[in-house]
């Protein structure tokens, strides 16, 4: 009888180590509160986490500095997904740029989602119509680990430039930037970002604010140079005070993890996402375009994570 209970007992310990066991909490890098990536990652738990009970995973999107935040993330283990603008995916796996002697061969592309035009709002007052008259000027350039501080390095480097060369060049994280705009504590914001997103719709509703060309021979230069840029047009009449389209370049956003993620954890998000790929368009108006056969390809240069790439070929997509 003794012998029996404890028999019991154990299989009772063993069903309960397996269920914990099947329990797995995965995490995913976004940016700040008011841009898209949080967005993304949000809606890509929302998914995920409908499922717990037939795959036990759970997810969480904390808000993040960004791309390069992400993918440094990612690779210490901290996290198992992010979030990460197509420059820098292709930087970080081929160790180049802001990644040099930095290669993160692990890296992982999953899919991509929506564009990100290099956005600079001024100040009406401010005098500034494109972006060679920032110089000079109080620019925010973005907080260290974010993706529009790294590109704007990237940007100023290829006209001969630097942060320097600005009358001033704050590190304001993307939830602080409209307010200062607004204060005119600095004269423009740089964010690389789909559109509509809060942080523009924010400073441009409470300031006299404009959307400005980025243009000319170095965004040319760049453009053709770089597989991850692309000329991008911010649509005029999406942001008050922005009439006209405006021309800039451009990344996606991409979905990126480590090859050290089990094949069924990424298989598990993936299906997850396009299985519900309605629903996740709804999600956000930056979302409403997105094609599956576009997502599975563009802006993608590290390899795809094999638990993608399953699910892809079930769909028969590959
Ligand atoms: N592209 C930005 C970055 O890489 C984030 C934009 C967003 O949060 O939507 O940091």
């Amino acid at each position: 009888m003794k012998t029996l209970r404890t028999a019991a007992f154990a299989a009772a310990l063993v069903a309960g180590a397996a269920t914990a066991q099947e329990e797995r909490f995965i995490t995913i890098g976004t940016g700040g509160q008011t841009g898209v990536y949080f967005v993304v990652g949000q809606s890509i738990c929302r998914l995920v986490n409908r499922g717990t009970a037939e795959h036990g995973l759970k997810c969480t999107a904390p808000s993040t500095g960004g791309s390069i935040a992400n993918i440094n993330a990612i690779k210490a283990g901290d996290m198992d997904m992010g979030v990460a603008q197509s420059d820098w995916q292709y930087h970080a796996y081929n160790g180049t740029s802001e990644f040099e002697g930095d290669k993160f061969d692990k890296l992982r592309a999953v899919f991509s989602v929506h564009g990100e035009p290099f956005t600079v709002v001024a100040r009406a007052d401010s005098g500034v119509n494109t972006f060679e008259d920032l110089f000079g000027k109080r620019v925010n350039v973005g907080n260290p680990g974010s993706g529009q501080r790294a590109t704007m390095d990237v940007v100023l480097n290829s006209m001969g430039k630097a942060a320097s060369d600005f009358s001033l060049a704050s590190e304001l994280k993307p939830a602080e930037q409209a307010a200062a705009l607004g204060d005119n504590k600095v004269d423009a914001i740089v964010y690389t970002v789909g559109h509509p997103n809060g942080s523009i719709q924010e400073a441009v509703s409470t300031t006299d604010a404009k959307i400005v060309p980025v243009t000319g021979d170095a965004i040319d230069g760049l453009v053709n140079d770089n597989p991850f840029y692309a000329k991008a047009t911010i649509p005029g009449g999406m942001y008050k005070g922005t009439d006209d389209d405006v021309e800039t370049f451009g990344v996606k956003a991409t979905f990126v993890t480590s090859s050290d993620v089990p094949e069924d954890v990424v298989y598990q998000v993936v299906k997850a996402v396009f299985d519900n790929f309605d629903r996740f368009k709804k999600l956000h108006p930056a979302f409403e375009n997105l094609k599956e056969e576009e997502m599975i390809m563009d802006g993608l240069s590290a390899p795809l994570h094999p638990g993608a790439e399953k699910y892809y070929k079930e769909r028969g997509w590959m």
